[in-house]
């Protein structure tokens, strides 16, 4: 998702107490918890987006702290209003954002410091050269491997057949188990169960697109 350059959001950004901002967030490694104030699991969305989905899962499940991660201001911007409504609602303070490439989140996280991550509809990046640059890759599984908790679980869901297919073969290749599978979440009732919608699932489902998903579980054998 790549909106419009919205002027002046950089700056809303740059004010918003809901963002850990870029000249500090490295300074949050391995101290994630005190950001929080708890000790509660931290769980991470890589490419929000607009943020639907983070919002519920975070309204939904206080037991857990939420960070949404967002490349573009102009798209991050989007969330900011749905964050400060969370709070007037009274709703849980477990969720912030980052505005960050994905690509720099090890010197963001320490070693083990999330639970799970999430990763919805993301970027295809359909030529071979960027491949690297897709986020269920293995390059980004490394950095996943690496913050990730042991046991610790990527979720991915996409319609995207053909990047369904390359989160499959890499995470094999980098020995990820699949703990569980489906290539249409939707009629699945066992992993439908809990399901929150992102903005593109409640879009490509409505075209009719088969939504597929995939949890895998990181390999044990670092840390
Ligand atoms: N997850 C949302 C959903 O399912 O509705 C949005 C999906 S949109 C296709 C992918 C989002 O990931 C875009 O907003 C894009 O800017 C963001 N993104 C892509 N690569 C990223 C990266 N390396 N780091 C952070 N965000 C990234």
């Amino acid at each position: 998702m790549r909106l419009r350059n919205i002027p002046g959001s950089r700056e809303v950004i740059a004010e918003s107490e809901f963002v850990i901002h870029e000249d500090i967030m490295r300074e949050k490694k391995g101290k994630w918890h005190e950001v929080f104030g708890n000790d509660r699991p931290i769980r991470l969305e890589i490419g929000m987006g607009k943020g639907r989905f983070i919002h519920e899962l975070a309204a939904l499940h206080p037991e857990y702290n939420y960070v949404g991660i967002e490349k573009y201001s102009s798209v991050l911007l989007r969330a900011l209003d749905k964050r400060r409504a969370m709070r007037e609602a009274g709703l849980p303070d477990n969720l912030y954002f980052l505005r960050m490439d994905a690509e720099n989140l090890t010197e963001v996280f320490g070693l083990g410091e999330a639970d799970r991550i999430y990763l919805n509809f993301s970027d295809p990046w359909p030529k071979d050269r960027h491949a690297h640059r897709r986020l269920p890759s293995r390059a980004y599984l490394a950095r996943y491997r690496e913050i990730l908790i042991p046991g610790g679980i990527v979720e991915f869901k996409t319609d995207n057949d053909d990047l369904f297919a390359f989160a499959l073969e890499e995470a094999k290749a980098a020995g990820w188990e699949i703990a569980a599978c489906t290539m249409d979440l939707h009629h699945d009732p066992a992993m439908l169960e809990g399901n929150v919608m992102t903005e593109y699932e409640a879009k490509f489902s409505a075209l009719g697109n088969p939504i597929h998903k995939v949890v895998l579980r990181r390999p044990d054998n670092i840390m």
